[in-house]
């Protein structure tokens, strides 16, 4: 089908501001849903703003903001455990740490009940999988362990129900097929396209934004193997360029000077 390729490849350039409403979204909203959190949770939690705090391509006060939490995270009194008020008045007390308001830019859906968080999480997510991030000692950090980072993140922390069954059911493969850095990547962009195929016809699917195989042709004419029909279900994928595409879409990010603050 073709009219899903005729759009401008501008358009669909990952923005600071949904990269920085889904982390709001999930320290304001959806972590707020627990009251305290048990030692796998805190365990989690702590991991996942560990791999914030290296990762994720934010401002320089945002970057301050998570090595901050992490280290406060650290603290003797709550390592198996921490109440998610504890962790909303650390946030609150500090200036300058997550935006008051949740704005969405490339995730913004037809309607306010559409895409938003998920979306935002999802390309949250691939966008940590692809920069180098550094783990201690300056040495790059292993992608496998980020990729674990966000499987636990979504099984304690993702309020969608059957997002998470379906999530964590295909997660169950990745200790068997992902050995590598780049395995990890594109472990993460299969179970998404996955998502998408299942989703297709979902009611719960923007009509705006229909559900594509990811990367449509007009964003990556060479993802494909060539000579095959437009029809999704039978795409080939030459994988080494669908890896070197997601690296640079995901790390050619849209800074805005009036982002929320
Ligand atoms: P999204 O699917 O949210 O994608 C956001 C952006 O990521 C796209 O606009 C595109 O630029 C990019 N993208 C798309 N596909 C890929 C890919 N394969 N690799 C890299 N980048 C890509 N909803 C359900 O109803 N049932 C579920 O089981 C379900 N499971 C989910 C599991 C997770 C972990 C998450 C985060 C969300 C899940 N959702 C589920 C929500 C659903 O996947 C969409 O996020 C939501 O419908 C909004 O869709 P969207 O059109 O904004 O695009």
């Amino acid at each position: 089908d073709l009219h899903n390729h005729h759009l401008p490849s501008v358009a669909a350039k990952v923005n600071i501001i949904d990269l920085d409403s889904a982390i709001t979204f999930a320290f304001r909203r959806e972590l707020c849903l627990k009251s305290t959190l048990n030692k796998n949770e805190t365990l989690a939690l702590r991991n996942f703003v560990m791999i914030l705090s290296k990762c994720y391509p934010g401002s320089p006060r945002r970057m301050k903001f998570l090595q901050l939490l992490y280290k406060w995270m650290n603290k003797r009194e709550y390592l198996n455990q921490i109440s998610t008020e504890q962790i909303t008045t650390f946030i609150d007390s500090m200036n300058a740490s997550l935006p008051k308001k949740i704005v969405w830019s490339k995730c913004m859906g037809s309607h306010s009940h559409l895409r938003g968080y998920p979306c935002g999480l999802w390309t949250l997510f691939h966008t940590l999988m692809t920069q180098n991030c550094q783990s201690n000692f300056g040495m790059a950090m292993d992608r496998r362990k980020i990729l674990y980072g966000v499987r636990n993140f979504v099984q304690y922390f993702f309020s969608c129900q059957k997002c998470r069954y379906h999530f964590l059911k295909e997660a169950a493969t990745i200790s068997s097929t992902v050995k590598s850095n780049d395995d990890a990547v594109l472990w993460l962009w299969r179970a998404h396209n996955k998502a998408n195929s299942r989703l297709k016809d979902d009611k719960s699917t923007d009509p705006e934004f229909p559900k594509v195989q990811f990367p449509p042709l007009y964003l990556c004419p060479t993802c494909r193997l060539p000579s095959q029909s437009y029809n999704d279900s039978t795409i080939k994928w030459n994988k080494d360029n669908v890896l070197k595409f997601l690296q640079k879409f995901y790390s050619d990010i849209e800074y805005n000077e009036n982002g929320a603050e």
